[in-house]
């Protein structure tokens, strides 16, 4: 398995210019959530280059098959997303965006660049490895209800059924050339609340005859914190937020009603929907008890990611073995969500991360700003790693 990992490294290497300018294809052509078209038909195009059958998903999404040796055996699927974000981009780079307003600021296209240089090398050492290697490049990741879930809706885990899936994300905290894992819990889920507070307004001077939806709503977000600190499991971490309070009256005026909006993100599917009921509970006794009334409204959002422990502790032993047990790290809990989630909640799954930053060269951005950026030396990690680690699988699943 050695020489195979070695065999791998060298396509990284041999054909790392080309990945880079797949992804500088990509990033300098985005497309929105779910109008992934013309970055779709480049995927396949590329796939079909390296002689693979493509088929569509979800509309813009794309899998392919790549069979090694006995590929009834077994099956380990590989994914990457496709969507940009409306962002306009701010980088001075030739490869900057030329669709105005829409930016790959959370690296899909370096997932997508990846996936594509993992698919040529897996493609190539197809006599090499047992099983199959299924390649979802899925759409949407970036808007509800996330391509993943509509992927998963159409069979994507079906004909044929992986026994995991694998996905990576660019890290902007992490140097390039370096990955992270983490076991278990990974990621939140993540809730829209929605809160109308109903009272009766007038002036501010005769409290007597209003009911007053401002102070009903102070309390009401003091005792919803409540909900955490005194209902939620210490294990399990769960955050409540409120970013958005909106009492339109003035110095002398109470209004009739105030809005209230955040985010309620947590990692256990059961407390989730348990809290849920709680808010609501809480709410509608809280507002009831001081004369007034509230509409609530929770929006679900994607689920919280669990990677599994065999197979992510499996992974992070091969990307230990490829790269060096120095450039692999150990991640913390993030509260961030992401539609990978519904894989994990389906198969089992494994998302890392990417390192893509490089202090010297000033690319330090977070995702989701117009300045992010990569350093490209990831698309050689990226590509490679995620070939070797398909091979490792498909090769662990063999002895049992
Ligand atoms: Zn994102
Ligand atoms: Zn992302």
């Amino acid at each position: 398995m050695i020489q195979l990992a070695q065999k791998i490294k060298e396509l990284a290497t041999t054909y790392t210019q080309d990945t880079v300018g797949i992804r500088r294809h990509i990033h300098a052509n985005p497309e929105l959530s779910f109008e992934e078209h013309n970055t779709a038909a480049y995927v396949e195009q590329v796939l079909q280059s390296y002689g693979l059958e493509t088929a569509r998903m979800a509309n813009t999404g794309v899998v392919a098959l790549i069979k090694g040796r006995n590929p009834e055996s077994k099956t380990i699927a590989l994914r990457a997303d496709l969507d940009a974000l409306p962002i306009t981009e701010q980088n001075a780079v030739d490869y900057r965006s030329k669709n105005e307003g829409v930016m790959h600021a959370c690296g899909h296209d370096v997932h997508t660049a990846s996936l594509l240089g993992a698919a040529r090398i897996l493609q190539e050492l197809r006599g090499e490895f047992e099983g199959t290697v299924k390649l979802v490049f899925q759409p949407g990741e970036e808007k509800f209800p996330g391509g993943a879930s509509v992927m998963i809706k159409e069979g994507v885990l079906q004909q044929p059924a992986p026994s995991g899936i694998i996905g990576q994300h660019v890290f902007p905290m992490l140097p390039a050339g370096k990955v992270g894992f983490r076991s278990g819990m990974y990621m939140a889920s993540a809730d829209e609340i929605y809160i109308t507070v109903k009272g009766k307004g007038g002036h501010a001077a005769l409290p007597e005859l209003n009911v007053d939806p401002v102070l009903i709503t102070s309390h009401l977000i003091v005792a919803l914190q409540q909900i955490v600190s005194r209902h939620a499991s210490p294990k399990v971490p769960t955050v409540l937020s409120f970013g958005k309070v909106e009492a339109l009256g003035a110095t002398n005026v109470i209004p009739n009603e105030v809005k209230v909006e955040g985010t309620f993100r947590t990692m256990d599917e059961v407390w989730r929907k348990e809290a849920h009921r709680r808010i609501r509970k809480l709410a509608e006794g809280l507002c009831e008890s001081m004369g007034g009334s509230c509409d609530i409204d929770i929006k679900f959002g994607y689920p919280f990611l669990k990677n599994d422990p065999d197979l992510t502790g499996r992974a992070r032993e091969a990307a230990a073995l490829y790269l060096g047990e120095e450039n692999v790290v150990d991640l913390d809990l993030w509260m961030g969500a992401e539609d990978f989630a519904y894989y994990s909640q389906e198969v089992a799954a494994c998302f890392y991360r990417l390192g893509t930053r490089n202090e010297a060269r000033g690319i330090t951005s977070g995702v989701h700003t117009p300045t992010f950026d990569i350093d490209e030396a990831a698309l050689e990690t990226g590509s490679g790693l995620m070939a070797w680690i398909a091979v490792q699988e498909l090769e662990a699943q063999t002895v049992g």
